[in-house]
């Protein structure tokens, strides 16, 4: 269990010691119903310096970050930057669930995209995530599924094989090296 010094140092951006368990935020989060812990729960854990269990949890992967969470907390508790940090540590400290490899993999491949490039190169994307979620299982069938979409999508100005970079870069390495620093979310 994490002192609750660690705890406050890790979760700084908001009070979660504010919480008295209202379950406003649960109420209305979108995909609760998907949740193994509500996120009433998990704030509930992080309060009492559970993160082993907070961390293991398959509900921050489920969160789609869409704040109403924290628009809704009378006690302005960020729910939605504390799952943040959670998926964060999770996946630093491989704490995340097995079969959630390649929800991982997916971030990281996004995260990586946006890092180089400054916006998202689609194909780029689709090409590292496929390659990392499914050619090392050998998984032929979800490796090609979806490439009949391609030429449609490309048609609709969707998908662009030769994706933009930004001009700045140098300002995303910064933004991403801020977002990383310990104890923040990225
Ligand atoms: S809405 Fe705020 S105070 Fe109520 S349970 Fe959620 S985090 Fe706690
Ligand atoms: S940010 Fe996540 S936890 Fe909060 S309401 Fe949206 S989906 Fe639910």
């Amino acid at each position: 269990m994490e002192t609750l010094e660690k705890v406050d140092s890790a979760f700084a951006g908001t009070s979660v010691e504010a919480c008295y368990q209202c379950g406003k935020c649960t109420g209305g989060c979108p995909v609760a119903g998907l949740m193994d812990l509500m996120p009433n729960q998990l704030v509930r854990l992080v309060q009492l310096g559970r993160l082993e269990k907070a961390m293991a949890s398959t509900a921050i992967w489920h969160c789609v970050s869409c704040q109403t969470c924290t628009t809704r907390c009378p006690q302005s508790v960020d729910c939605a930057g504390i799952l943040d940090v959670l998926r964060q540590m999770s996946a630093e400290q491989g704490k995340a669930a097995p079969e959630l490899r390649r929800v991982l993999v997916f971030q990281k491949a996004f995260l990586d995209n946006i890092r180089r490039n400054g916006r998202l190169n689609e194909v780029e994307l689709i090409g590292f995530f496929k390659t990392l979620a499914f050619l090392k299982d050998f998984n032929i069938p979800l490796l090609m599924k979806d490439t009949l979409l391609a030429p449609q999508l490309m048609q609709r100005g969707k998908l662009h094989v030769i994706g933009e970079k930004v001009r700045d870069r140098a300002v995303v390495r910064r933004i991403f090296d801020r977002c990383t620093k310990p104890g923040k979310g990225a």
